[in-house]
């Protein structure tokens, strides 16, 4: 039996379980994929206080390492359902706990249109620090207009001969910062107000078929096309022990309770504001500290 078990290895489980053991609990991290979580996609953290710069990659390595030295178990294994007395149910075993907190983050929002998964890993990416380097000299294209895509955008300026950021709206929602330095890069294209109606190419993407506000289509042809469109929660699991909201997030009293006993939620996976790095690790740890309160209650 664990004190608590933790459904997420990303910033906010790594933090709930750095805080767990640090209070000497026996804890479990059950990661269905790589650590780190949607942090792993940044190429540069900025805004992280105390830290004036670090890559997505090594905080989340630096964070995992140091939840490991501290004797965390973690467990590469996919949670299939959680139980109101908190058994644990992985597509590998069954555990149980004293409490769970679930810090599942989000997971790529799709285009959802033909072609988008036959050339995920040939030509289609959701990681410009992943899979920028295939595209040394070659063109690429970013559809989104917010952080994701214009870090994106500069990371791959620096690789790709060319770079298209496809938006739907006449303007980037992301950081004047990330817009002031892509305005200098004489590589970079913004085509505004305009949606991917099509990904065109046989074993491989070739091209991409545009169409904007006024109707008129063409296209481009492109080697690599990086979808930076946001994040959806990866919650529906989870309906039998918390509250969802029609948008796919837990919904969560007095930040990290979801409605029942004993199970916590953390980071992205709940109804919040401000969904960031700061906040996701202030979640970890509250969630941590107060399931070890009302465990003891
Ligand atoms: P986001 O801010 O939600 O932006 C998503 C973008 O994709 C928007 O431009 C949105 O357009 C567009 N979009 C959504 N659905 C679409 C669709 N079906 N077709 C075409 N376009 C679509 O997501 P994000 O950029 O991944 O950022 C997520 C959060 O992480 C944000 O809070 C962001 O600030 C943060 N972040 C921070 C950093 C950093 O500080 N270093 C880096 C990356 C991300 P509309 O505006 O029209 O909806």
């Amino acid at each position: 039996m664990y004190d608590i078990i933790i459904v997420g290895a990303g910033p906010a489980g790594l933090t709930s379980a750095l805080y767990a053991r640090r209070a000497n609990k026996k804890v479990l991290v059950l990661e269905a994929n790589t650590y780190g979580g949607q942090i792993t996609n940044s190429s540069r953290v900025e805004n992280y206080p105390g830290i004036e710069f670090i890559s997505g990659f090594d905080f989340a390595t630096n964070l995992y390492n140091q939840v490991l030295k501290l004797g965390a178990e973690i467990k590469f294994e996919t949670v299939i359902r959680i139980e109101k007395d908190k058994t644990v149910v992985t597509n590998k075993n069954t555990y149980s706990a004293k409490s769970v907190i679930i810090a599942t983050g989000s997971k790529n929002r799709k285009l959802n249109i033909k072609n988008e998964d036959k050339f995920i890993g040939s030509g289609i990416s959701y990681c410009a620090t992943c899979d920028g380097n295939f595209y040394k000299d070659k063109i690429v294209a970013i559809n989104g207009g917010g952080n994701t895509a214009l870090e994106d955008a500069l990371y791959l300026s620096n690789i790709a001969s060319k770079v298209y950021v496809i938006h739907r709206r006449d303007k980037f929602t992301g950081d004047k910062k990330y817009i002031d330095e892509l305005n200098n890069k004489d590589n970079v294209e913004y085509i505004f107000n305009s949606v991917i109606i099509s990904i065109n190419g046989v074993d491989k993407l070739e091209s991409i078929s545009i169409k904007n506000k006024d109707n008129e289509e063409k296209t481009i042809n492109v080697d690599g096309l990086f979808i930076a469109i946001g994040r959806e929660p990866n919650n529906q699991m989870f309906y039998n022990v918390v509250n969802i909201d029609k948008t796919g997030y837990i919904i969560s009293k007095d930040n990290v309770h979801t409605k029942t006993k004993g199970i916590y939620v953390a980071g992205d996976a709940r109804v919040k504001d401000l969904r960031q790095l700061t906040t996701a690790v202030s979640d970890g740890s509250i969630a941590a500290t107060i399931a070890i309160k009302e465990m003891k209650e």
